[in-house]
């Protein structure tokens, strides 16, 4: 990073620092991951500078011949890994591709039913602070207080009661599968279209190892950043017949220039996921989660719905007397990073939470698991019984980057800015 150094040393700090940063802690946010270098490359290129607004082989601008090689590639790989109609690239993020599917559906004032955010929906969903909140007539439905799954037949009787012009399904704190039929099936009784979020889930779908929602909805929404290992972004699908209506929302309806170098990440990415061995590395998402999900449950703690068919684990931490920003702190200061959370009938406001969720989609891009899930377990067991105790909170810090140098992380790059950095 000579030249970064040269001209802002106090970025090219930033940077170093916060690459050290992610080695050295457990990251354990369930929402994010760690790209490989060949994307980190993609990002860092000269398409960067150039616009391409419009799409493949119908641009705005001139000279777009290699945008639409980067564009065309990352969209035939999207429709391989999901085996959808159409696929839109372009979105910025996740939550653009969802304000652009409403776009092309939707009229202000028209409803949408949509997962409760407090049982683990999304802002996009409806939420009365965003502009799906504001701009729709939203109503929600949520899970069942006897076993916090999702509540399909509460799903139906809303979908009959208010019907809405679309349900909107997916989740941001989910731990089980979702049944895409089912919510079609409670859809087509009123002629609701279905749009299906997997922003977090996206890498499990492409794998198999997630029941898909394509054959089942009009429209799939994805970020490409999530369990999918990807660049920051966003995808969005669609069966052939709302293909055009979809490309007109995302631009010129929501978006102006495409970011090309993002999109030849997206391309990278998911060329990467397309191989054998991205299958394998989803497998142990599963399987690690599980082993922590297990490991939790032997130190005492409750989670929401018992367990989990996904990447990610609620944890109840109240049930143990600790609140959800309280365990989050702690952590922290142990060196596991992970986020606080509502739980389905929450107690505690959002800002304090009675939960914290986990994720194991980073720590086993770093290699780890079954056996180092079981550390983990028991580290944040040891913190969460030790939230005011700074002496045990750094012990249990020390073990942490005892475990995290075993399990290096960008480390020709860190060493890199290191050497850059030194040379001042
Ligand atoms: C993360 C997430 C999003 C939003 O993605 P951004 O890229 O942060 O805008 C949308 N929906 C769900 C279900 C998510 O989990």
């Amino acid at each position: 990073m000579e030249n970064l150094r040269a001209t802002d040393p106090e970025i090219a700090d930033a940077v170093r620092n916060e690459t050290r940063r992610q080695g050295a802690q457990l990251e354990l946010i369930a929402s994010e991951n760690f790209v490989s270098e060949a994307v980190l490359e993609a990002l860092g290129t000269t398409f960067t500078n150039k616009y391409a607004e419009g799409y493949p082989g119908r641009r705005y601008y001139g000279g777009c011949e290699f945008a639409d090689v980067a564009e065309r590639l990352a969209i035939e790989r999207v429709k391989k890994l999901f085996g959808c109609d159409h696929a839109n690239v372009q979105p910025h993020s996740g939550a653009q591709a969802n304000t652009s599917v409403y776009l092309a559906t939707l009229k202000p004032g028209d409803g949408i039913l949509g997962m409760n955010l407090s049982h683990g929906g999304h802002l996009t969903h409806g939420h009365p602070l965003n502009f799906s909140g504001k701009y729709f007539t939203v109503s929600a439905y949520g899970v069942r207080k006897e076993d916090e799954r999702l509540d399909y037949d509460e799903l139906a009787r809303l979908a009959n009661e208010k019907r809405p012009k679309m349900v909107v399904v997916g989740a941001s704190a989910y731990p089980r599968q979702i049944d895409f039929a089912r919510v079609r099936a409670a859809a087509d009784q009123v002629g609701a279209l279905v749009m299906a979020d997997i922003a977090h889930i996206a890498g499990l779908v492409a794998t198999g190892l997630h029941p898909s929602p394509v054959p089942h909805c009009q429209f799939v929404t994805s970020t490409t950043h999530k369990t999918l290992r990807g660049p920051r972004g966003g995808l969005a699908m669609s069966t052939a017949e709302w293909a055009k209506e979809l490309d007109k929302a995302v631009f010129p309806g929501v978006q102006g220039g495409p970011l090309v170098h993002v999109i030849a990440a997206k391309a990278v990415a998911f060329a990467e996921a397309l191989r054998p061995d991205f299958a394998d590395y989803q497998r142990q998402v599963l399987s690690n989660a599980k082993v922590l999900a297990a490991t939790l449950q032997g130190e005492g703690f409750r989670l929401v719905s018992g367990g989990t068919d996904n990447h990610l684990v609620l944890v109840d931490v109240f049930a143990k007397g600790v609140t959800g920003k309280v365990a989050e702190h702690a952590l922290d200061k142990a060196g596991i990073t992970v986020n606080k959370n509502t739980i389905p009938f929450d107690t505690n406001s959002p800002m304090v939470g009675s939960g914290i969720r986990l994720g194991t989609p980073a720590l086993t891009t770093r290699g780890m698991k079954e056996a180092e899930m079981e550390q983990i377990g028991r580290f944040i067991a040891r913190a969460l019984a030790a939230v005011e105790n700074e002496t045990e909170l750094s012990a249990v810090r020390r073990d942490v980057s005892t475990l995290c140098e075993r399990f290096p992380l960008y480390a020709a790059r860190l060493a890199a800015y290191e050497r850059s950095l030194a040379a001042v």
